[in-house]
């Protein structure tokens, strides 16, 4: 349902209009809710959700998600076989920025275990190589768990032991308080029930152990700059984007300590840029949700990352928290 640009929207009328009712914020928990976004749409995979998913905002802790909430039967069509996180075919800029990222990752870790041998168990794996970068400088035991069962498959055939499904979902007995790091990169913000996430996370932990994620917020430059075209909402599939105060203290209310949100070098902006294009009317032929001019657009978002970031006004945050020593 489109909202007629330039209107103000109604909450009650446009809810009444799709039969929605408001639901509490993933997030927080608070009723204090209202309707955000109507005309929100996938510009990088053109995904029909089949239903109207609107977009709620919280009125407490700002954070925005999609309402009516996803059911787990809706969630695989959200995911084209050419979704960019099951393909690694990365242009030379792109392939540049993740081997960086594969050290940088690495010394952080390093950190993390004080640099002893450690175990860290991932949420979302993939096929596990970046487990295979990251060994190559620090001495880390690797286990996960991968929602995808054949990318699984890839993960164990490269002797790692990797569950299958969602860490909410999934049996921990053989995990529950093993583990140094957790680590969620781009996932909170697709699962169902992110609190149960979390917890789930600070139950694999050993005591002392740490949690750490990366994930969009709309506490950015660039949420605001973009407005529904923001690579953020990623829509349908991220739903749920946490405010930068949202997930700090939901993090603090599931006992996390020493809890520190910051902007993460990234460059989501590029998507922002092409959503702003793909809006307008461009229709160019694209791959893995990017369009031929991604690279140039990538090169021009850089500067406007490095201020954002210097700032801490980024689009993309890093998370991190630690369990409590006793
Ligand atoms: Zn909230």
């Amino acid at each position: 349902m489109e909202s007629p640009r330039g209107t103000a929207i109604r909450p009650n009328q446009e809810i009444a209009a799709t039969g929605s009712e408001l639901v509490p914020c993933p997030i927080c928990g608070s009723e204090k809710t209202r309707l955000f976004r109507t005309d929100v749409t996938d510009l990088e995979y053109f995904v029909d959700p089949l239903r109207d998913l609107l977009i709620q905002k919280c009125g407490e802790c700002e954070s925005q998600f999609l309402n009516p909430r996803p059911t787990e039967s809706e969630l695989p069509r959200f995911y084209p076989s050419d979704y960019h996180a099951y393909n690694e075919n990365h242009s030379r800029v792109a392939r540049m920025l993740v081997e960086a990222r594969a050290r940088s990752r690495a010394r952080f870790y390093g950190r993390l275990i004080e640099d002893r041998p450690g175990s860290i168990f991932d949420v979302g794996t993939g096929d596990c190589r970046h487990f295979d970068e990251l060994r190559r400088f620090i001495d880390l035991e690797c286990a996960g768990v991968e929602i995808q069962s054949e990318i699984a498959a890839k993960g164990r055939a490269r002797g790692y032991e990797i569950l299958e499904g969602t860490l909410e979902a999934a049996d921990l007995t053989d995990h529950v308080g093993k583990y140094h790091v957790v680590s969620m990169n781009h996932v909170l913000e697709h699962v169902i029930e992110p609190r149960t996430m979390l917890e789930r996370a600070h139950d694999l932990l050993r005591p002392g152990g740490h949690l750490i994620g990366q994930l969009p917020t709309v506490t950015s430059w660039e949420s605001r700059l973009f407005g529904r075209n923001w690579g953020g909402y990623h829509y349908p599939r991220h739903l749920q984007i946490p405010s930068r105060s949202g997930l700090a203290n939901l993090l603090k209310d599931l006992g996390f300590q020493t809890v520190r949100v910051r902007s993460a070098p990234h460059i989501q902006t590029t998507i922002s840029l092409q959503n702003t294009l793909v809006r307008w009317g461009w229709r160019p032929r694209m791959q893995y949700g990017k369009t031929p001019i991604y690279s140039g657009l990538l090169v021009a978002a850089l500067p406007y990352e490095t201020v954002a970031w210097l700032c801490d006004k980024g689009g993309i945050v890093d998370f991190k928290a630690q369990k409590s020593r006793s």
